[in-house]
């Protein structure tokens, strides 16, 4: 005679885990920029929304934002107090070293420099 348990969701299924890593976003192909957080440094990707607006997130803090450009995450985007640009922008680091391991970085430029 085949023993039947009872089957109810134990505590561990019907709990979510505390960071869902991937949530709907699964479903989107997110493309990498040469750009990085202002707030962590992290590599910042780009999707297109389906009405064709940029959102644009962090791969390491998840942080989003939406925008027209990159700057409204990347370090491109960073103002001084009083609103002036400043002067820092993502470039791509063409030879990682142990110190600087990150593919993009930010770094100061001069005036002229500045787009
Ligand atoms: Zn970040
Ligand atoms: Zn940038």
């Amino acid at each position: 005679m085949p023993s039947t348990l009872p089957i109810t969701p134990t505590e561990k299924t019907r709990q979510r885990p505390e960071k869902a890593p991937l949530r709907a976003d699964s479903e989107f192909v997110w493309s990498l920029t040469s750009h990085c957080c202002r707030i962590c440094f992290g590599r910042i990707l780009v999707r297109e929304t389906f009405d064709r607006r940029k959102v644009y997130r962090c791969s390491c803090c998840e942080t989003e934002a939406e925008g027209h450009s990159e700057k409204a995450l990347c370090c491109c985007g960073l103002k001084l107090k009083t609103g002036v640009d400043a002067g820092v922008r993502c470039v791509v680091n063409e030879d990682p070293t142990p110190e600087f391991p990150a593919r993009v970085i930010a770094r100061q430029v001069d005036h002229h420099e500045r787009k």
